[in-house]
């Protein structure tokens, strides 16, 4: 359904798509194709900075980041169980050489090959593999648009090999990174769910393993606390799971974050581990995703912010704005040392209007730095705030510290005195 009439800017309801292109963040071309946007220098900030966030937290809980290639032959496909469950959303394979090549619908085949290149003691458990990596998926064309229908999409995707009494804390750490990023990003999920097999031949067929699965993500949750909704015909054909979902502009529901549990694919790869008793034992996966693909979770990002990002996220963190020609001289100064410092900063000069005009040009920038006479003099800054707020004038070092040190604390809020 094309959502035009439901684009009411009356109702204060922010369209990612027609935003986008207003910020300059992404866009799409036919002439590229339909459900493949392209990232503008602006889009491109906002995502490496959400990807380098998502890295940086990986990293501190314990994942080791790979890279894995796009294509895969079609055996792994067929190994996996994608190519007999997950067909319809596939591309047709490429003959190469004589062989089929596919772009993968999922990391998870390339992942599990990798873990088995290795031979693993129990001792490495739990094994952390992460990739924020491209995935395709053959969306029909009249579906696609904006970042929330893509054919190719960039997964944060990661996948845990662990033993059956390690499950329940990984899923339990890994819904705490998703707590933890979500309030960085300013954002809630509208709720979570726990999503079962239905009825069909969509899902593996081994109902001892969707059972012992469902059991431990039930168990996790209402550990948690966390209120779901169980919903069935939901999981993915390997395994339940738990999604924080969360709705566009529109109010159409879609999957942000997920975590799931997975006995299906460690057996159809006969992945193992060396046991404390010197034998094999077969691992299980679980594959997690903090933010879900980078598209929509900047989809989101945008709609929910109206494109006031939070600071750490903005395509600029600082404009400084001298008040007249006169301190031109001291704005470039104090825009070297707030890049010297690490932020994202620009001058706004005054040929560019009135001091005025020049504050609403730069109403979604985090923090105006207006240098009038007095500042420019006593070496301070005037510090304006996006939401309003005006900050008495005070030494520059002390005001390009306080913003250094919410940025790299991921602080939603603008200011702490
Ligand atoms: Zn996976």
């Amino acid at each position: 359904m094309r959502s035009s009439a439901l684009d009411n800017e009356e109702t204060h309801v922010y369209d990612h798509r027609k935003l986008g292109r207003e910020l300059g963040l992404f866009d799409t071309d036919p002439l590229i194709g339909s459900g493949l946007p392209y990232w503008l220098p602006d889009g491109a900030i906002v995502r490496h900075s959400l990807e380098e966030y998502i890295r940086t937290a990986e990293r501190a809980a314990g994942y080791q980041h790979v890279y894995s290639p796009v294509l895969g032959k079609r055996e792994l496909y067929e190994i996996s169980g994608h190519w007999a469950h997950y067909n319809d959303d596939m591309y047709p394979p490429m003959d190469i050489g004589g062989e089929q090549m596919v772009l993968r619908p999922s990391l998870c085949p390339h992942h599990a090959v990798m873990y088995r290149s290795r031979s693993h003691s129990y001792r490495e458990l739990p094994l952390r593999m992460a990739e924020i990596g491209a995935m395709y998926r053959s969306e029909l064309s009249g579906v696609l648009g904006g970042l929330t229908r893509v054919r190719a999409i960039q997964l944060n995707d990661a996948h845990i090999f662990c033993t059956l009494d390690q499950v329940a804390d990984e899923v339990a750490a890994a819904l705490a990174l998703i707590g933890s990023a979500y309030r960085a990003m300013g954002i809630t999920g509208a709720r979570y769910r726990l999503s079962l097999p239905g009825a069909g031949k969509k899902y593996a067929q081994a109902p001892d393993m969707w059972q012992r699965a469902t059991e431990i993500l039930r168990r996790v949750l209402d550990r948690s606390g966390t209120p779901y909704d169980a919903v069935e015909g939901e999981a993915a054909f390997y395994g339940p799971k738990i999604d924080i979902q969360v709705t566009d502009h529109a109010g159409r529901e879609s999957t942000l974050s997920t975590v799931q549990v997975d006995f299906h694919q460690p057996e159809r790869f006969d992945l193992h581990y060396i046991g404390p008793d010197g034998a094999e034992h077969r691992p299980i996966m679980v594959h997690r995703s903090i933010i879900g693909s980078v598209e929509r979770a900047v989809a989101h990002l945008v709609e929910h912010h109206g494109g006031a990002f939070p600071a750490w996220l903005a395509p600029v963190q600082a404009v400084v704005l001298p008040v007249s020609g006169a301190q031109q001289p001291d704005a470039d100064q104090l825009l070297g040392r707030c890049q010297g410092a690490g932020l994202r900063a620009r001058v706004d000069h005054s040929e560019a209007g009135s001091l005025g005009a020049r504050v609403r040009e730069n109403r979604l920038v985090p923090y105006q730095l207006i240098v009038g006479e007095a500042e420019a003099l006593s070496g301070e800054v005037a510090v304006r705030l996006r939401d309003g707020r005006r900050l008495p004038a005070r030494s520059s070092d002390d005001v390009i510290a306080r913003i250094r040190a919410l940025l790299e604390a991921h602080d939603t809020r603008l200011w702490i005195d």
